[in-house]
């Protein structure tokens, strides 16, 4: 006999599971979820939002430390600003507890009951949830799994010790005097950056011939001499062999085929995440995969009746606002509501310095889909805001058919357009021509302005350039 029955359970409580459990509850489901960490999964407690409050941090310590250089603009000095980055943690976890008790009372206010535990299947509509205190069965007439990822380790650098992933690296005593960086992607980036600002001497080690191989080149090179000129070595087409001696240095091996040793305090390993697929008892279910990821049709639906996966178990991209998005569609289906995923675009942002934002197709996708297209480009260097901001690098380019003018993708590279994404996103969302965009009236002085002149110079009439 169970001790919970209900309509929908939900496993695991990150982004993907909590706002389909929220959502469910509006509905007047009656929901459970289960989570042994407090709600908010990987993004809220150990992912986004602890890494962009440390990158925050670094980035006004690094602000200061350029005013005490006199680096920064013309007149403004300071003195050497001190670093107390126990007190930085602190108020990132402050942060990241708000956000979690946040969602414990979003959950509450929709009438979801949470359940702390480990949720583990016994049959299609059975799970066992064991906590420290209790074991209790939950029957559900639906399930979604929502448990996440876990960060890929490498056999030659076994986590532990020197050797860390972001969820170590978000909570450290401090900075690293030495941190190698194994992965160039978003991760190693993100935080590489962080902790060069913030006094590490930091090196990347990229397996691949250039760091972040998911962007064009031409969006990575503004972040690649970012971050150079913050002193951060790049070793590209470089393989990690492990450590010298035990504990020693960093061995790696070069493109060359040579070996190198890299003196390192702190080795963060980011070389990609994983769908957290074993532990739960997947094998009492009767599912399909596609490779590591769970396999849904376009309603999230796995190969059981009225079991669902959502999030980064349930497929690329493993971005947090994808699991978000279908978690509220499949709460919405479970409910009876007749929804299905069509999203034009799914925004990515990578949160480096320059920041990167790509929505929809880059030039060389829509090429490769045989569209002939149009592309604009225009450079922040003639874009008054940037400037004023004391930062020109970057621009934004929009990719659109050329038959029709429809916009296929857009993407930008530069300070701060990370929110930019969400006009990007509209622009596709609504299906966009270049002269929507193009007509819109873009208040002055923004970088959102270079949006509209990229259309304008695809139209071939740019008017600032
Ligand atoms: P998760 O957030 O991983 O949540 C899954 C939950 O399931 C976890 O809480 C886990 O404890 C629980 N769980 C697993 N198994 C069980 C079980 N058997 N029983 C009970 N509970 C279980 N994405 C972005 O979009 N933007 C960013 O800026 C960004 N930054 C990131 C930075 C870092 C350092 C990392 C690591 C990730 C970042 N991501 C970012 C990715 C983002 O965190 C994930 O895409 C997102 O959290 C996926 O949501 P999810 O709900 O699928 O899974
Ligand atoms: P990633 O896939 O972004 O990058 C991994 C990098 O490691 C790649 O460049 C890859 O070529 C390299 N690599 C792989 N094996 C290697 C090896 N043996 N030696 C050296 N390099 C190697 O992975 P990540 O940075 O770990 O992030 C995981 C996921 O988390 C991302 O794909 C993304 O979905 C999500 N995330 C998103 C954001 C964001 O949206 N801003 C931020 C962080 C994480």
């Amino acid at each position: 006999m169970a001790d919970i029955s209900c309509q929908l359970l939900v496993i695991g409580a990150g982004p993907g599971g909590y706002v389909a459990a929220i959502r469910a509850g509006q509905l007047g489901l009656d929901t459970v979820i289960v989570d042994d960490r407090k709600p908010g999964g990987t993004c809220l407690n150990i992912g986004c939002i602890p890494s962009k409050a440390l990158i925050h941090a670094a980035d006004e310590f690094f602000a200061m430390r350029e005013a005490a250089a006199k680096r920064g603009i013309p007149g403004i000095s300071a003195s050497e600003p001190d670093l107390d980055w126990a007190e930085i943690v602190g108020w990132k976890d402050g942060i990241v507890n708000r956000l979690t008790n946040g969602v414990t009372g979003l959950l509450k206010k929709a009438r979801v009951k949470l359940v702390p535990g480990r949720a583990r299947f016994l049959d299609g509509k059975t799970v066992e949830v064991t906590s420290e205190t209790a074991t209790q069965r939950i029957a559900a007439e639906n399930v979604i799994i929502a448990t996440g990822s876990i960060p890929v380790e490498l056999p030659m650098l076994p986590f532990g010790g020197k050797v860390i992933s972001s969820e170590e690296a978000l909570s450290l005593a401090a900075p690293p005097e030495r941190l190698a960086v194994v992965g160039g992607g978003y991760i190693g980036l993100e935080l590489g950056t962080a902790f060069a600002k913030s006094g590490s001497a930091v090196t990347i080690v990229e397996a691949t011939d250039r760091i972040l191989p998911t962007y064009d080149a031409d969006l990575v090179r503004p972040v690649r001499t970012r971050l150079e000129a913050l002193g951060v070595e790049i070793l590209t087409g470089a393989k990690a062999k492990g450590l010298a001696g035990g504990d020693g240095d960093l061995l790696v091996e070069l493109a060359d085929g040579s070996e190198r040793r890299v003196g390192a305090d702190s080795v963060l390993v980011t070389v990609g995440r994983k769908p957290l697929t074993e532990g739960w008892g997947r094998e009492e279910l009767v599912l399909e995969m596609d490779g590591p990821f769970i396999r849904t049709d376009d309603t999230r639906r796995t190969a059981m009746r009225g079991v669902y996966a959502i999030g980064d178990v349930a497929g690329e991209p493993m971005l947090a606002h994808k699991a978000m998005a279908e978690g509220e569609m499949v709460a919405e289906i479970v409910a009876g509501e007749r929804r299905r995923w069509d999203k034009r675009a799914v925004p990515a942002i990578c949160f480096t310095d320059p920041e990167i934002v790509t929505v929809g197709l880059s030039p060389e996708e829509a090429k490769a889909s045989g569209t002939e297209i149009r592309i604009g480009s225009f450079p922040f260097q003639a874009n008054g805001r940037a400037m004023t901001l004391d930062r020109d690098d970057g621009f934004i380019r929009i990719v659109a058919r050329a038959d029709n003018h429809l916009v296929l993708g857009i993407q930008a590279v530069g300070a701060g357009v990370a929110e930019l994404a969400s006009a990007f996103s509209l622009a596709l969302e609504m299906g966009a021509c270049l002269e929507d965009v193009a007509g819109t009236i873009h208040a002055h002085p923004t970088q959102g302005e270079a949006f509209q002149e990229a259309a304008f110079k695809a139209l071939g009439h740019a008017i600032h350039i």
